[in-house]
């Protein structure tokens, strides 16, 4: 079994924007993020990105640009995420609970990389992130403090960095 971090993707490993990132030349690569990712794989921690993607459904964008986008990443960090599960759901077109806060991405994840759930993390920005990690017993990390009392992680970090950093000083 391995162990693993779930990441999500817009506010923590690029600059979220409120009107969606799905071009390259507007993918935002936060500070220190490389250089985390590095180090938690340095540790044997499986990475695995679960973000939604709604626009998708929304016809804003299309799952081709969502792609180049993520190998965009791959590319930059020297193909440092093991997979990225995206949901391209909205509520408004069709319901899934590939969509956070449903579980079914994670579920994904742990059966195929065999996920040892009582030492693996989430990282996110938002309730929705946190509250199907928690429902499969996975230790929470917030970046920044926009979550609401009720949902907020075990722990809260200002970047993906000092993230890494609590996660690897507990082992
Ligand atoms: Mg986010």
């Amino acid at each position: 079994m391995n162990p693993c971090v779930f990441l999500d993707r817009d506010g923590v490993i690029n600059k979220d924007n409120p009107n969606y990132t799905y071009k390259v030349e507007g993918f935002e690569i936060l500070p220190g993020v490389i250089d985390a990712l590095k180090l938690l794989k340095a540790n044997n921690f499986s990475l695995v990105v679960v973000t939604n993607q709604s626009g998708i459904a929304q016809g804003l964008y299309t799952q081709q640009q969502m792609q180049e986008c993520h190998r965009y990443f791959q590319e930059q960090s020297g193909h440092v995420i093991d997979h990225f599960y995206f949901s391209p759901y909205h509520p408004s077109v069709t319901d899934s609970l590939l969509r956070k806060p449903g579980t079914l991405m994670f579920e994904k994840a742990i059966a195929r990389f065999n996920v040892d759930i009582a030492k693996s993390w989430m990282i996110g920005d938002r309730g929705r992130d946190i509250i199907p990690a928690r429902k499969l017993g996975i230790k929470t990390i917030q970046i920044g403090d926009e979550i609401e009392e009720k949902d907020k992680a075990d722990f809260q970090s200002a970047n993906l960095l000092e993230a890494a950093n609590i996660i690897l000083s507990g082992i």
